[in-house]
């Protein structure tokens, strides 16, 4: 099974895969994590991209789609995926046709409030990449990660200012991807707004596994 998950920054697409990993079996693979992972390591691929991810910028595609090809080459992949946040371009897209046959995209579909609620609210754990919400799925212990214990933090890119910026850069580079899987009889509207499980549920009902 081969999935795209598309939707606005703060949708909730990071959270549903966490589930829809287990329920079909095959990895998620967010290009975001790969990057913060990159940036984390101090890599060269982590120091080229640094500053573009503070500022809520996009990744060249060149170098985005040179890093999901290498991922996909990857054994785990050979079963299926999930790709979320990528594509985000039409570039990016038509060199992901190259790359695999998809069987749907997953378009999460939220009101800008929700989302810029969500955004602000979002902490998460920099070594696992675990996600928590103040208000909406709070840790266990405030500021801190069930699992592993470390300190969560608020990610540069979800403070206002750059908000601001992913909301715009969606509309403008990403937006138009909807139309373009929906022209190839691919996308699967899910209402995002509801709570966790439930949008889960939603998509079980809609994909078949
Ligand atoms: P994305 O991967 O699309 O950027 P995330 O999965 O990181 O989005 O979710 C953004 C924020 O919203 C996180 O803080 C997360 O805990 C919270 N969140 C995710 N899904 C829901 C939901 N269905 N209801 C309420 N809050 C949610
Ligand atoms: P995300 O975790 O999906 O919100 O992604 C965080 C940031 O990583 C984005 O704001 C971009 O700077 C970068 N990024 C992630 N995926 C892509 C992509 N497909 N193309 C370009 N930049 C990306």
């Amino acid at each position: 099974m081969n999935l795209v998950f598309l939707g606005p920054p703060g949708a909730g697409k990071g959270t549903i895969a966490a589930l829809a990993k287990d329920y079909y079996q095959i990895p998620h693979i967010s290009t975001g994590d790969l990057f913060r992972s990159n940036i984390k390591n101090e890599t060269e691929l982590g120091k080229q991209v640094k500053s573009i991810l503070a500022s809520g910028g996009l990744v060249p595609d060149e170098v985005t789609i040179a890093m999901v090809r290498n991922r996909l080459e990857e054994k785990d992949a050979a079963r299926g995926f999930i790709l979320d946040g990528f594509p985000r371009t039409i570039p990016q897209a038509d060199a992901l046709e190259g790359m695999a046959k998809l069987d749907a995209v997953v378009n999460f579909v939220l009101a800008d409030e929700e989302i810029i609620k969500r955004l602000s609210g979002r902490r998460i754990c920099k070594s696992t990449g675990r996600t928590y919400h103040v208000v909406f799925n709070p840790p266990k212990k405030e500021g801190i990660d069930d699992e592993t214990g470390e300190p969560l933090i608020q990610r540069d890119d979800d403070k206002p200012e750059a908000i601001k910026h992913r909301l715009e850069v969606y509309a403008a580079s990403t937006e138009p991807l909807i139309d373009y899987y929906r022209k190839k009889g691919l996308i699967v509207d899910l209402d995002a707004s509801k709570s966790p499980e439930e949008v889960m549920r939603q998509l079980a009902s809609l994909v078949k596994a």
